[in-house]
């Protein structure tokens, strides 16, 4: 089975590791990625199906592969992902001239199935593997680990456990031997990843294997760099801070999805961390890593919430100081216990929020900047003009400039010259 197939890999980090594996699949099967899309005999869509507005970007990119079908410039489009998972009537009834639909538990036998025309819908699997074949889609120094798939964290507005059924943690000899390949294929920075890596291996192994995990992680040759994705907060342990301190290859960072900091809100999204813990764990992080970098994510506008929960929210941003920090408005999403909630708030209020929360957040930032400017920090260029520093993840967060070209793929230390927003100048070292 030969074809040419262009990808358009959508959504959320634990989707490209998703494109990644199949894409490794077709082409050691003997297919051929290609990058315009009009090269292509086949157009493979992964989809992300969480927000209304990944929806809208998935229905969007269909459409276009579909005109491109209808002028006759490629033969087929495939659309599989967290959409079809959710949608997979609605994106039948929406696009009939669709060749194939098929299921995330499909993707595993992609290079049997690409060619078949119709759906084809497997149940989510019970277990999560290492991918047969590997591939990066990102850059060649910096690569994502999925070290998990699905939640049972039920967080009442979110979709996800629905979509991607309970956790599932890869078996930690199979997560080495994928960081192994990537090691060997030159990563030297390694995101982990999954719905909550704090949970790892609960699953498997009766309780979290997150730091027996990051322990050989740390052995192994070629990879310098990890850093820690997706963390719930009451499973960010004062043993975990210590390893991050202790290890100079684990980047002090942590990515920490709080969403709230008002316990009526906290309790209504079923979050299972109360303010006292989250403040607990952030103070504990802070007194146990120097130089912790937090990014973070907050929703705005849940059901319920008044005008002193959100004051609440407020506060905390202002006082706490997250060096990233995301701003979600609250989404109604079906099927999710938040959509029949009572005491919806108006899109204008939420809209409203979000913008004051966000402004809230530019003003810490100067703050920030303000410090940062003549210190010297860890960055790791991702071109020969740009990078990030520790503080900033790939692809969500801050980015630095550097004031000469340097080698790309390396880690060094350079000064901060300038800082504007999550924007720096840096001077290498
Ligand atoms: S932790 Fe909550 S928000 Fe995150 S994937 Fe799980 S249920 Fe969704």
């Amino acid at each position: 089975m030969y074809m040419n197939f262009y990808l358009i890999s959508l959504g959320c980090p634990k989707n490209l590791t998703d494109s990644e594996d199949f894409s490794a699949k077709l082409i050691a099967t003997g297919s051929k990625m290609v990058f315009m899309p009009e090269e292509a005999d086949t157009i493979i869509i992964n989809t992300c199906g969480f927000l209304s507005s990944a929806i809208k970007e998935a229905k969007d990119n269909i459409k276009a592969a579909l005109k491109l079908k209808q002028k006759g410039i490629v033969s087929r489009v495939a659309v599989t992902g967290c959409m079809v998972e959710r949608l997979k009537e609605e994106v039948k009834k929406e696009f009939p001239n669709l060749d194939l639909i098929f299921s995330i538990s499909a993707q595993e036998s992609i290079e049997k199935i690409i060619k078949k025309q119709g759906e084809i819908i497997k149940p989510i699997q019970k277990t999560l593997h290492l991918p047969q074949y590997k591939m990066s889609l990102t850059l060649p120094h910096s690569a994502y680990l999925k070290v998990a798939d699905g939640c049972d964290n039920r967080c009442a507005y979110c979709a996800i456990p629905y979509i991607r059924g309970k956790y599932r943690s890869k078996p930690i000899e199979e997560v080495m031997a994928e960081a192994k390949v990537m090691a060997k294929n030159g990563v030297k920075e390694l995101s982990l990843i999954a719905q909550d890596t704090t949970s790892y291996g609960y699953d498997l192994y009766g309780k979290p294997q997150l730091i027996p995990l990051l322990k050989k992680l740390i052995k192994l040759k070629g990879i310098e760099r990890l850093r820690l994705m997706y963390a719930y907060p009451h499973r960010v342990t004062k043993e975990l801070a210590k390893l991050m301190a202790g290890e100079e290859k684990i980047i002090p960072y942590l990515d920490i999805p709080l969403q709230h900091i008002s316990n009526n809100i906290l309790k209504a999204m079923n979050r299972h961390a109360t303010a006292e813990e989250t403040k607990e764990v952030l103070a504990m992080l802070k007194d146990t890593v120097p130089g912790i970098a937090v990014r973070t994510n907050f929703i705005v506008g849940f059901p319920g919430e008044s005008e002193k929960d959100f004051n609440e929210l407020l506060a905390f941003v202002k006082s706490y100081g997250f060096d990233n920090m995301g701003v979600f408005e609250y989404f109604r999403e079906q099927g999710t216990p938040a959509y029949s909630m009572k005491r919806q708030i108006p899109a204008a209020v939420k809209k409203e929020r979000a913008e004051i929360l966000n402004k809230a957040q530019s003003r810490v930032i100067d703050k920030i900047n303000k410090n940062l400017i003549g210190q010297t920090l860890e960055v790791i260029s991702d071109t020969t003009t740009l990078g990030r520093t520790y503080k900033d993840a790939p692809d969500i967060d801050g980015t630095v400039s550097f004031i000469k070209p340097v080698k790309a793929g390396q880690i060094f230390k350079a000064k901060i010259i300038k800082a504007k927003g999550y924007q720096r100048l840096v001077e290498p070292k």
